[in-house]
């Protein structure tokens, strides 16, 4: 591996920047091997967002006061394309990635997305394992797409969806789309075996907390996995306010008094959900916690932007411009491996726990709160 400082000057903007530089010229990092940060967290998930753009306005997300016509949206040229995805997903990969997950925005906006899928489907984890390879979809076009998603080598999706009442669901998505639309996507998705699959709801109180029971009622027995997902203060335009979020021990207590549940084991170390299964044999269902129970201690998580940037936690206010290496930066042309010893450092550096800080602090006090958290839909949920 060659030892050649990379000048990662521009990774960072701020006063990480030098610190960042002056220990990469000290310590060169190895370009392949399995990472741990500075709270032994390993690097296994990586999140990539393939846009920015949406055709929902959900308001806990886009809103659209904010997500409107004048709102600036990446521009083209900026966005990675597949071989420079493909070319950083591999670099994770060699440094113990085993799962991808394409987000966004809405990522089945992105155009020949399964030019993409059949390019990461090919690679292998450094346990020669298949990669694990899923999307988070709002599922308006899976209907369509399902069979190209899973022909391109998709394994599984997780579909959003806030209410089975239809008027509920069109004011939530704010675009006046229909539950049956999303039900059709579902439908499509069983159907070709992009399983299993797992259905998201955002639950915020005095908006949809009343759907909690039609949702459960409706995925009971199908084999599809409801995930309750407590409302998060991602980003900076969503109005969040600490007295509409659910807390998911209240969640489970509402479920359990129709339909008795018991918790189950999680499959992984660093699973975001907590699993429970119907007593009956109806099925699983998972609560995510972010807001009431931190899960940092486990996160394994890294996230690419739509336009190269990495990010370490969801909460960032600042991410690292490996787009800057893969492009070149002052003539300068930087080999795999070189931009594998820049991750590696990254995530060798890596500290946040922005919800176990959160936790510890008064409900509604805002950490970094001079700082603007970067949107959720252009990190990749
Ligand atoms: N557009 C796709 C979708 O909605 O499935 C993928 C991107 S979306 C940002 C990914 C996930 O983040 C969705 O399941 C969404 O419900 C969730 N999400 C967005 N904003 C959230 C918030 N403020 N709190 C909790 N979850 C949120
Ligand atoms: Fe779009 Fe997904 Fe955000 Fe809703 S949650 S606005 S569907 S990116
Ligand atoms: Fe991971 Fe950050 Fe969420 Fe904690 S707050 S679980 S570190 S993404």
């Amino acid at each position: 591996m060659s030892t050649r400082i990379i000048p990662i000057l521009n990774l960072l903007s701020g006063q990480l920047t030098s610190k960042l530089a002056a220990d990469l010229a000290t310590q060169p990092f190895p370009a392949k091997g399995l990472l741990t940060d500075t709270l032994a967290r390993p690097l296994r998930d990586l999140r990539i967002s393939v846009t920015d753009r949406c055709n929902f306005r959900c308001s806990y997300c886009m809103p659209s006061e904010v997500f409107n016509k004048n709102y600036a949206f990446l521009p083209q040229t900026s966005l990675l394309n597949f071989e420079e995805i493909a070319r950083l997903a591999r670099i994770f990969v060699a440094h113990g990635v085993e799962k991808i997950r394409l987000t966004g925005g809405e990522p089945l906006l992105r155009k020949n997305l399964e030019v993409l899928i059949e390019m990461l489907a090919k690679m292998t984890t450094v346990a020669g394992k298949p990669l694990d390879i899923t999307l988070t979809t709002n599922a308006s076009l899976l209907a369509k797409k399902a069979q190209s998603l899973k022909d391109a080598g998709l394994q599984r999706v997780t579909v959003s969806l806030d209410a089975m009442d239809d008027a509920i669901f069109r004011r939530m998505n704010d675009v006046d789309f229909p539950v049956a639309d999303v039900l059709r996507g579902i439908e499509a998705a069983n159907k070709v075996g992009l399983l299993p699959i797992k259905i998201n709801m955002v639950v915020k109180r005095g908006t949809n907390d009343r759907e909690i029971l039609p949702m459960a009622r409706h995925f009971r027995h199908t084999g599809n996995v409801l995930r309750l997902i407590e409302y998060m203060d991602v980003g900076a335009t969503n109005g969040w306010r600490m007295d509409e979020v659910l807390p998911s021990a209240q969640v489970i207590e509402s479920i359990n008094a129709e339909f008795p549940v018991e918790p189950i084991d999680a499959n992984y170390l660093g699973e975001t959900a907590e699993r429970w299964r119907y007593a009956d044999g109806g099925g699983e269902i998972g609560v995510i916690s972010s807001v009431t129970q931190a899960f940092c201690s486990d996160c394994n998580r890294a996230r690419l932007s739509t336009e190269g940037k990495l990010f370490l936690c969801l909460f960032a206010s600042q991410g690292h411009d490996l787009r800057a290496l893969l492009r070149g930066n002052n003539n300068e042309i930087y080999s795999d491996d070189q931009i594998a010893s820049a991750v590696g450092h990254i995530w060798h550096k890596r500290d946040d726990r922005y919800s176990e800080l959160r936790a510890a602090m008064p409900a509604d006090a805002q950490i970094g709160g001079e700082k603007k958290r970067v949107e959720m839909s252009y990190i990749g949920g």
